[in-house]
């Protein structure tokens, strides 16, 4: 069963063909990981399946609940699918606790005391039990990314988005946020993750897709894809990148 449906989608900014004709299926509990050059249309895929970016062309399902269809309550779609960022997107003014509480409780999801309860949970989940009363700022890195992660679960959503959430991590605290997301696979969330990260996505990657110049140039498992590579813009990024 197709749990993500992308279907022709196409992206245009003005007359900037981002996304050129993309079509996916992605299952429920499957792990895909998106590689590609800068620029080729990672973060725009996922911002289309989210609906940040209104799409211009095609269809994206999700859920069997189609993002474009007018009958379609956009909100309500949204908040089956998290989303996790490179730059955490943490509200500043709001305690870590706080941060996980808001979503649920703005959007009247849960009580309070669930919303608090929920937040604990998530915490302990990610390590950070010990965090709850801090600001972002008194934070690592990593230790952020892991409450966006959280604060994205809080909602529980279906599914996962997530770019390039290492990229802005000092090395020694990408392992922390890739064990989460880990965890989080092996749970069976479906997960769509944009990453250089080439380890992490043949580790636990069930499909990997590479993108380039607004098109998936190629994809497999793990092992096609890093082992035996077909296209050759596929092999020319792998060069570049391993
Ligand atoms: P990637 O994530 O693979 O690096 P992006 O999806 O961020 O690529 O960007 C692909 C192209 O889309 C770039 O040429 C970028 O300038 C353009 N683009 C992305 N977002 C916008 C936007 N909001 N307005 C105009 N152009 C955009
Ligand atoms: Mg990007």
């Amino acid at each position: 069963m197709g749990k993500i449906k992308v279907e022709g989608l196409k992206k245009s900014f003005g007359t900037n063909h981002v996304l050129k004709g993309i079509d996916i299926s992605v299952n429920e509990g499957e792990v895909v990981c998106v590689i590609g050059p800068s620029g080729s249309g990672k973060s725009t895929f996922l911002r289309c399946i989210n609906q940040l970016d209104e799409i211009t062309a095609g269809r994206v399902i999700v859920d069997d609940r189609d993002l474009n269809d007018p009958k379609t309550n956009i909100n309500k779609a949204r908040e089956n699918i998290g989303m996790v960022f490179q730059h955490f997107n943490l509200f500043p003014h709001f305690s870590v606790l706080k941060n996980i509480m808001f979503a649920p409780r703005e959007l009247g999801i849960l009580k309070e005391q669930e919303a608090r309860d929920t937040a604990l949970r998530l915490l302990d989940r990610v390590g950070l039990s010990d965090k709850a009363d801090s600001y972002p700022n008194q934070l690592s890195g990593g230790q952020k990314q892991r409450v966006a992660i959280a604060r994205a679960l809080a909602m529980n959503p279906d599914v996962m988005l997530f770019d390039e959430p290492t990229s802005a991590l000092d090395p020694e605290m990408v392992g922390e946020v890739l064990g989460v997301m880990k965890d989080l696979a092996s749970e069976g969330m479906t997960m769509i993750i944009v990453t250089h990260e080439m380890g992490f996505a043949r580790e636990v990657a069930d499909r990997v897709v590479f993108m380039d110049g607004g098109y998936v140039v190629e994809q497999g498992t793990p092992d096609e894809i890093f082992g035996n590579p077909k296209n050759e813009r596929t092999i020319s990024f792998l060069e570049k990148v391993l």
